[in-house]
């Protein structure tokens, strides 16, 4: 679809959005409305009509599988490498992109890597142990590390530094030991060269007022899920805006779907923009197109239950649907039971129409999804985890991740224990612990400590042994550092670090089971960093082409004659403003290019994959790839300067990163550890594969939608979790939740649930008390031609062929047996479909299904 198709297949609500000439445009509608479309095709129009240069507009979302889609779509709507030059990615990505580029204004060392919630655990555990705090939190149960940073990062996210924690809480009994982790954490973190994630948000804000003219040539900053940004986040938009006064800015988002107070979110920063942004319009979007009549008002009936709401109307012209489902089974077991049953017959009553793929368990917490994997494992239902064991997280990645980190950064010290016995190299704690004091001491990197060790320049010593040890893992070491400033490919600089450290046969001895598979994990982590490359150069190659590259492109677009609102209600509600302070720029024009560029996973069978492998087996000593030499002057000792960053009292200075084009070309291996490290920790849904069952949180499922939802362990003291202290919240997150669904809604609560080891008696959520029957029943979803009619118009796809009706009922009840079809699950009391469930599908079921798969 071209993008004048795209335009018109939206309504006139919707296109008004998108063509609006405002330059401060909010546009708030419930889920489901098109807003994530309309900002979408808001950027299409920009690049194609108004002509902006796509390096000049910048896209947030919330997640990174957002961004993702968001490319996709892009990608047929203006071509792919005018979406490879845009800006889209999640605050943090975008921010780590910023900090790499002007370090120095952000007080930073050029070489800092990004510190992972796992890591930073780590860094408090251990600032813990040496200054012996032990926390108590109000049930006398002594805090974990990942509670503590929970706190700092609360703080963070409001803006609160280290110091002023430390003021504010420095009498307080419950928090002043907090605060004195807090400020050993931050002094912690700048040793190691580190930045965590909330401090990507707050170094770039440093960064920007420090340095006004950043982003001066950016004309456009467009923020989806705008209801879920915080203090921080909201100071960055406003910092990002006030560096050139004739930037637009486009926000979409939807305060009831507001899921993240805990965390910060501040719903009020849609007054708060309309307040300080001078003339800024308001625009709605009424319709959903996601979900069936049904659907809506079920949720609806959620959401009005928020007195302080401000109402809002949604409304829908897809079909009623089927009423959702609250089904209530005996216990936990029986739950993930009934679960799986109900997936099994949904995919073959449906006919084709709903496959695993289409199909989500959601949930309030990650926890209950335990008995989910084991049952859906049990049934052989493919599922697909969110926050499971994701790939940057494996043992073996990280591994090979931390190699090149620490040769990176040689102050990362999580990075240089993980990786200075592995393999085995007989560095026994007590020896690391004696090269950590020595660090400590001399106040140096690890690899200059390293360095000292084995020239015999300290006052500890080591013996000969030890000696010999530390010096092959210098030479690696150095060798990764020399490829780093030869700007060697990453994929040639893994290569040799897996054959450096002979790690294949590390994993053959260690994992005997299943080294293979480990050992292809690297292969793939190798073809991930081919195809970063591969993304890179192509984007340099379209930032000194962009000019021409236009005519190989989907071609501009002229304005189109639109047709006038009327449909629907369009508010168009200019809000008084106090203008806000512009900065001007009087720079030249330096075009900057962010590459965000997403990297996704890559292609097992890559044959550069498999040429690397060769050799590997087939070379010798050294690194020789690629034409890459040892020079001598690589093996010189590696230096730290200290950034002689002085804030305003010293004057701004040039970074050194700068060139001269204004690009922004930061280091590759840079870049490549800023991917994993924002794609190890997110839990999203990036892995998603098609073919599969989502298990996520309702968190993660944000902005997402599925033809058929189940919401599980939906009970009171779960949803609302007991112990939330704002119900509002907790009724939103349901309403969010129910609202991913297209067609098929399931609410399951267990009667009785094991909580601490006690049984407990539990009841249905209270948000569901009280709903219309007609849009609630307690019994599952009833199969016939109807339901798959209503199903079909919902998806938009052709209505199965239903002359083998009988044969295939037939089929259903024989495998099924005493269970049924349509069993009344309710009153099953000790439910067991496992064994049912065991038989083998029936292929016949899916024959004569015209059907689209989408
Ligand atoms: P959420 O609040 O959950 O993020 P949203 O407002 O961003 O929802 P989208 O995800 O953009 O909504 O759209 C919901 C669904 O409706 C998508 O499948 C989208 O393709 C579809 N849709 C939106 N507008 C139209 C339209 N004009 N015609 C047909 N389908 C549409
Ligand atoms: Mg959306």
């Amino acid at each position: 679809m071209d993008f004048n198709q795209a335009l018109e297949s939206l309504n006139p609500s919707q296109r008004d959005c998108v063509l609006s000439k405002d330059d401060t445009l909010q546009i708030l509608a419930g889920p489901g409305s098109g807003k994530t479309r309309v900002l979408t095709m808001r950027v299409a129009h920009m690049v194609l009509q108004k002509r902006i240069e796509p390096h000049r507009i910048i896209v947030v979302t919330f997640t990174t599988k957002a961004a993702g889609e968001m490319r996709k779509r892009l990608v047929q709507l203006i071509g792919e490498k005018r979406t490879s030059a845009l800006l889209i990615g999640t605050f943090h990505a975008i921010c780590s992109r910023l900090l790499h580029k002007h370090p120095a204004y952000a007080g930073l060392d050029p070489n800092f890597t990004i510190c992972e919630p796992d890591d930073c655990k780590l860094i408090i555990a251990q600032i813990q142990k040496d200054k012996k705090v032990k926390i108590n939190d109000f049930t006398r149960t002594q805090m974990e590390a990942g509670a503590i940073l929970g706190l700092i990062s609360k703080a963070k996210s409001e803006g609160i530094n280290a110091n002023e924690y430390y003021e504010i809480y420095r009498d307080d009994f419950k928090r002043k030991d907090i605060a004195t982790i807090y400020l050993a954490y931050e002094e912690e973190l700048k040793r190691q060269n580190l930045v965590d994630f909330d401090n990507l948000l707050l170094k770039t804000c440093v960064l920007l007022s420090n340095k006004g003219d950043v982003l001066w040539n950016i004309r456009s900053i467009l923020v989806d899920e705008y209801q879920d940004t915080n203090v921080v986040q909201y100071n960055l938009i406003k910092l990002m805006m006030r560096q050139k006064n004739d930037k637009t800015i486009t926000i979409v988002g939807d305060p009831d779907q507001s899921i993240f107070g805990w965390r910060s979110a501040e719903p009020k920063n849609f007054g708060k923009m309309a307040e300080e942004f001078a003339g800024t319009t308001v625009m709605k979007l009424e319709r959903n197109y996601r979900s069936s009549g049904m659907v809506i008002d079920s949720a609806l009936h959620v959401i009005t239950q928020d007195q302080s709401r401000v109402s809002k109307t949604l409304y829908t012209n897809n079909p009623r649907g089927v009423p959702m489902s609250v089904i209530t089974p005996q216990n936990s077991e029986d739950e993930a039971n009934f679960v799986a049953a109900e997936i099994k017959k949904t995919i073959r009553n449906s006919k084709g129409l709903i496959q695993y793929k289409d199909i989500a368990v959601l949930m309030r917490m990650n926890f209950i999804s335990r008995a989910f994997e084991s049952t859906f494992r049990l049934n052989k239902i493919p599922f697909t985890m969110v926050g499971g064991d994701r790939f940057f997280n494996r043992v073996e990645v990280k591994d090979m991740t931390s190699y090149l980190s620490f040769a990176f950064n040689p102050k990362d010290i999580n990075a240089f224990k993980r990786i200075i016995n592995v393999p085995k190299r007989g560095i026994g704690e007590v020896t690391l612990n004696k090269i950590l004091d020595v660090n400590e001491a001399e106040k140096d990197t690890l690899l200059e400590t390293l360095d000292k060790i084995s020239k015999r320049k300290t006052c500890m010593t080591f013996t000969p042994a030890v000696i010999g040890k530390l010096k092959d893992f210098i030479n690696i070491c150095e060798h990764i550092r020399a490829m780093i400033e030869d700007k060697s490919p990453v994929a040639t600089i893994l290569s040799y670090i897996y054959r450096a450290t002979d790690y294949e046969k590390y994993l053959k001895d260690k994992f005997s089971q299943d080294w293979e598979s480990r050992w292809e994990n690297l292969g793939e982590l190798l073809s991930i960093a081919k195809k970063a490359h591969e993304a890179t150069v192509e984007l340099h190659e379209y930032e000194k082409s962009h000019d021409k590259s236009d005519e190989d492109e989907t071609t501009f677009v002229e304005p189109i004659e639109v047709e006038p609102v009327e449909a629907e209600s369009v508010d168009s509600e200019p809000v008084n403003a106090k203008p806000l302070d512009a900065e001007t720029n009087d720079s030249d024009d330096g075009s900057e290019v962010l590459d965000l560029t997403s990297k996704g996973p890559a292609i097992k069978t890559d044959p550069y994959l498999k040429q690397e492998f060769e050799k590997i087996k087939t070379e010798d000593q050294g690194f020789n790839f690629g034409g890459f030499g040892l020079r001598d002057d690589m093996k010189q000792e590696f230096k730290t300067e200290e950034q002689g960053f002085n804030s305003k009292e010293s004057g701004l200075h040039d970074d050194p990163k700068d060139d001269a084009s204004g690009n922004i070309n930061i280091d590759p291996i840079a870049e490549f550890l800023e991917y994993c490290a924002l794609c190890s920790s997110q839990k999203e849904l990036d892995e998603a594969e098609d073919g599969k069952v989502t298990i996520a949180t309702i968190h993660a499922a944000k902005g997402l939608e599925w033809p058929c939802v189940f919401i599980v362990t939906c009970t009171d003291g779960v949803i609302p979790h007991s112990r939330s202290e704002d119900m509002d919240e907790e009724g939103r997150l349901l309403y969010v939740a129910m609202t991913r669904s297209k067609f098929m809604l399931y609410c399951t609560a267990p009667k009785q649930r094991d909580v601490w080891g006690k049984r407990n008696f539990q009841s249905v959520s209270s948000f569901l008390r009280g709903m219309n029957p007609e849009v609630r029943t307690d019994k599952p979803i009833t199969w016939d031609a109807k339901t798959r009619a209503l199903l079909a118009e919902t998806l938009g796809k052709p209505v199965p062929d239903e002359s083998e009706r009988k044969t295939q009922a037939k089929n259903v009840d024989i495998r099924f047996g005493a269970a049924g079809t349509d069993t009344d699950y309710t009153s099953m009391g000790g439910f067991s479909s496992a064994a049912s469930l065991k038989r083998k599908p029936n292929k016949s079921s899916k024959k004569n299904v015209k059907t689209e798969s989408n």
